[in-house]
């Protein structure tokens, strides 16, 4: 058994539908600097880039750039809900929900948790 410890969210992805998702804590970069502006949307990292860019008519001048930084999550720490999971839902220190996901758990579950990226404890059999 593996017991992780993370957040609760959301996972898009093109073409799939939404699923309840986990993203173990160990596999999320905190404050990573993206590459690119926040004001103009330049990416700086590589000019082949140049065509992504989707900022307004003009690039910022020489050295008023801005670079966005944010988490980076990989995929790696990225686990389905899955029944048969141990799932523990925190918000501050109060446990909301302590259980074994069962084959109906996307009824039970608050999704306002997965919105708000609770705190969470996983249990996963592998
Ligand atoms: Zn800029």
């Amino acid at each position: 058994m593996i017991e992780m410890t993370g957040i609760l969210f959301i996972h898009y992805e093109q073409g799939c539908s939404p699923f309840l998702a986990f993203q173990n804590e160990k596999y999320i970069k905190y404050n990573q600097p993206k590459g690119y502006c926040k004001k103009c949307g330049l990416y700086f990292t590589n000019s082949e880039n140049d065509e992504k860019y989707s900022g307004t008519e003009k690039y910022c001048n020489e050295g008023d750039h801005e670079e966005v930084i944010g988490d980076e999550w990989s995929y790696a720490g990225l686990h389905a809900l899955t029944p048969g999971y141990h799932l523990i839902v925190y918000s501050n220190n109060e446990i909301l929900y302590n259980n074994i996901l069962t084959n109906d758990f996307e009824n039970e579950m608050n999704k306002e948790w997965f919105y708000k990226n609770y705190k969470a404890q996983m249990d996963v059999c592998e």
